[in-house]
């Protein structure tokens, strides 16, 4: 069977993406079990630049198909940032809470109706050079996106998921920090990408 490097070492997003991707005939494999560590920087403009240059990186070191993602929090009022840059918001030396602490205070005097934003993720597929596969081309790769809208909130709440979700709300009101996580999988960006991405997997092998 073909298989299908997760490029990731993020326990939850392994946990994910087995969960979206079963069902497939791929052997989904982690980087821990080819013995790779590969540290690709994300210093890309876009996401999709991030993503494909990392799962093309993967497939490259375990000479199999790769899927990697590149994800991020874009804020109206603040021109679409921290975007790109949302792990990195604010310095090295900020956490989770540092970072939506910040981003609140730079909020503080953008009235409600002005405080739109959305999660964005792109997946990518790649292939090594000498692939014989027959989802994608030898040396190839294909990009899948999703994205949900909300507003920021003026004070966190909810204490599930990670990141920004404290002060992410969705249409219903809540916070992503209070959904379970197998409703936030359902709606998340990342999960809209990566059902792309297996659907387009089905698509070609089944
Ligand atoms: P990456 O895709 O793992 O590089 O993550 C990018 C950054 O975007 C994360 O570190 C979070 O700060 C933020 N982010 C992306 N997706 C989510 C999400 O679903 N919830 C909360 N924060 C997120």
């Amino acid at each position: 069977m073909e298989c299908l490097l997760l490029a990731t070492g993020n326990p939850g997003k392994l946990r994910e993406l087995r969960r979206l991707l079963a069902g497939l005939p791929l052997r989904l494999v982690t980087p821990a079990e080819l013995g790779l560590s590969l540290d690709v920087p994300e210093d890309g403009d876009t996401y999709a630049e991030n993503a494909i240059a990392k799962a093309r990186a993967f497939a490259a070191a375990g000479g199999c198909l790769a899927l990697a993602d590149d994800s991020g929090l874009e804020v109206d009022a603040l021109g679409g940032r921290p975007g790109v840059r949302s792990a990195r918001y604010g310095g090295p030396d900020l956490d989770d809470r540092g970072r939506f602490e910040l981003l609140l205070r730079e909020l503080h005097a953008v009235p409600e109706r002005n405080r739109g934003a959305r999660y964005r993720a792109v997946v990518a597929l790649a292939a090594p050079a000498d692939h014989d596969g027959r989802a994608v081309q030898p040396g190839g790769v294909v990009t899948f996106e999703g994205s949900v809208a909300g507003t920021i909130a003026c004070a966190p709440s909810g204490d599930g998921g990670f990141g920004y979700d404290p002060v992410f709300v969705l249409p219903d009101g809540r916070t992503a920090a209070m959904l379970p996580a197998d409703e936030k999988d359902r709606a998340s960006h990342r999960g809209q990408a990566v059902r792309a991405a297996a659907n387009f997997l089905a698509r070609a092998l089944l």
